[in-house]
């Protein structure tokens, strides 16, 4: 436990997430607090950060004052300021991971109140819950309601006050459209000043990210919910820095670093860390520790300085050998007592294995590009009950369209491979084409499951009319009495359809369960048609019939009915028929085995 020298517990800032719809307005909505940020203070007082933006205490404390005052709400801020993490979307979040759940404290779900609940809304509260991450609901976008009346940065709660009744009605009726569609969603919200039990009820604050309303409003609902119910999550509780890898990437003048979100402990220079790598643990020794110059996010031009810690919360680039191999996602534990180095490690280890899958199952091949991404991508796929073969870092390679291909004679919808943000290699490109084994692309998580559903689709689709095409289905008919219009090559009579179907094509058995022939041609009313039903009577042609020997006047015929093998083709088949037609097939089934081989 770390405590400060009054013997207190200390609390670090909570870390707050962006999530939501494409052009909800994420990015714009971090760029107005960030301003604030700036604008509320002298540039040099801020602890600046990497991938992250912190708004101080006092800046809290003088944005939310007229929400607090008109609410009649108080409270202490006891946990420093709030870090937002500067990226929104969903991919950034899920390299925010922890085991178990995020580093994210708490997120802002924006929704634009003109667009209300869309597909990415969906994945971001399907994220949200996997990983068990508090949120509130930005409702974004107010300024856009017709005959709005705006006034830069204003809270909600007095804006409101300002605004005629044909705004505010607009206003009602769009968020309720909205908490309806959360609603069948489970996710029970209303407007943040209505709600009782936060406990129980999801907050919605309405915001303009362009004007700024809403969002003092939204910043004290935040603080005000991390006071209330995070404050045990908060608590530093070590000494030894434990983060998270947000990006691997090229710096100029460093070559590959890390920048690392710190959420407990400290991180010093010389430390030795421990990192996933994509061949197994990377133990490392931190070389630098940098942070953005004072405002320089403002600016077009990167600088960063040298520091020799930094504490959480924090955001951080870690320049240090050998980080080429890590994997974004990727937990980072300082080690100090070197004798917990190889427990560390196989801690380190155990966490990529619980994500990757490798296995001879029938199922699909995934390959992401970060450990948190395949968490996401791996969590949505067993959601939506497509099964997964393997699944692993990396670009596409030959040998995962060799395993995709040992799938395709079991089970050919599986075989594929499904990529997020990784490369196929060329030999894997050539291989995949001779094999035929499609590779679905994408950046954009949802996309990736979609694309590939539709693909699923689009197979079962195909084989219906394959099946479909080929298929025999039960009819009983009567060769009518006195109708015998030729009496072979091919004998043409007159029947009536009794029970099921007949199409051209058919093949024809007679009461002893022997072929008679096959249809050739129906007529009714001296029109060909291409299917008779249960009731109609019509002349058909029977190539291999002659009337006399294997056609009777008076008697039955029947339709030599499919018998499918294949699982899938039988499923097909008999879900095309109703329960006439099925006790109809058995029947026939029964005639041809039991008769079938006895004179005609
Ligand atoms: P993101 O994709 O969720 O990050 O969305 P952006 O922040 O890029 O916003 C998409 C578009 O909506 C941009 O043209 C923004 O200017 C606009 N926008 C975002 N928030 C608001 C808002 O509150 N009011 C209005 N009028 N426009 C907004």
């Amino acid at each position: 436990m770390q405590e400060s020298e009054q013997g207190e517990k200390r609390y670090r800032q909570p870390l707050v997430s962006v999530l939501g719809h494409v052009d909800s307005g994420k990015t714009t909505l971090l760029d107005y607090i960030r301003k604030t940020r700036v604008a509320a203070r002298e540039p040099g007082s801020i602890t600046q950060h990497v991938g992250a933006s912190e708004i101080p205490t006092d800046v809290i404390y003088s944005i939310c004052e007229p929400v607090m005052k008109a609410l009649n709400l108080k409270f202490e801020i006891k946990t420093g300021g709030l870090l937002f993490i500067d990226l929104p979307g969903h991919e950034v979040f899920s390299n925010l991971r922890r085991r178990g759940g995020s580093v994210a404290d708490i997120a802002i779900l924006v929704i634009d109140i003109n667009g209300g609940v869309q597909p990415q809304t969906v994945e971001s509260i399907n994220i949200l819950r996997e990983r068990r991450v508090p949120f509130v609901i930005a409702l974004n976008k107010i300024d856009t309601i017709y005959g709005w009346k705006s006034e830069d940065g204003r809270p909600f709660i007095l804006a409101e006050r300002e605004q005629p009744p044909s705004v505010i009605a607009e206003l009602e009726k769009r968020l309720y459209r909205v908490v309806d569609q959360l609603a069948a969603l489970e996710i029970y919200a209303d407007r943040y000043d209505r709600v009782k039990d936060f406990t129980k009820t999801f907050a919605i604050i309405p915001t303009s990210a362009v004007t700024g309303e809403g969002i003092p409003d939204l910043l004290t609902m935040l603080i005000g919910l991390v006071q209330r119910y995070m404050l045990d999550r908060l608590e530093v509780t070590t000494n030894e820095g434990r983060g998270t890898i947000l990006e691997v990437k090229q710096q100029h003048g460093l070559g590959t670093v890390i920048t690392a979100i710190i959420y407990d402990g400290i991180l010093r220079k010389d430390d030795t860390i421990v990192l996933a790598g994509l061949n197994g643990p990377v133990v490392t020794k931190v070389k630098a520790l940098l942070i953005p110059e004072p405002l320089q996010e403002m600016r077009a031009t990167k600088k960063f300085r040298r520091v020799d810690e930094v504490s959480a919360a924090a955001g951080v680039m870690i320049s240090a050998p050998r980080l080429d191999d890590v994997l974004a996602g990727s937990p980072l534990y300082v080690v100090r007592d070197m004798s917990k180095l190889e427990d560390v490690k196989r801690d380190v280890q155990e966490e990529v294995d619980r994500i990757i899958i490798k296995t001879d199952r029938i199922g699909v091949i995934v390959k992401a590009d970060t450990l948190g991404t395949l968490e996401a991508l791996i969590a949505q796929l067993e959601k939506e009950g497509i099964p997964i073969r393997r699944a692993d870092i990396g670009d596409v390679s030959k040998t995962d369209v060799f395993e995709a291909s040992v799938i395709k004679s079991k089970e050919e919808r599986y075989a594929a491979i499904l990529a997020f943000n990784v490369k196929v290699t060329e030999d894997a490109k050539r291989e995949a084409q001779s094999r035929r084994i499609p590779i679905f692309q994408e950046v954009v998580i949802y996309r990736l499951i979609e694309d590939f559903e539709n693909y699923l689709e689009e197979l079962k689709r195909k084989e219906e009319e394959r099946v479909l095409s080929i298929a025999v289905f039960p009819a009983e008919i009567l060769v009518l009495p006195d109708f015998v219009f030729r009496r072979s090559d091919p004998a043409i009579v007159g029947v009536e359809v009794l029970r099921g179907r007949i199409r051209p094509g058919y093949p024809l058995i007679n009461e002893n369960g022997k072929r008679v022939g096959t249809i050739l041609d129906i007529q009714y009313e001296g029109n060909r048609i291409l299917e008779a039903t249960a009731g109609q009577r019509v002349a058909i042609s029977i190539k291999g019939g002659v009337v006399g020997r294997n056609v009777k006047e008076g008697k039955k015929l029947y339709t030599e009915v499919s018998e499918f093998e294949d699982e899938k083709a039988r499923s097909i088949y008999f879900s095309k028929m109703d329960e006439d037609e099925k006790e109809l097939y058995r029947r026939i089934l029964w005639i041809r085995y039991s008769r079938g081989g006895s004179s005609a």
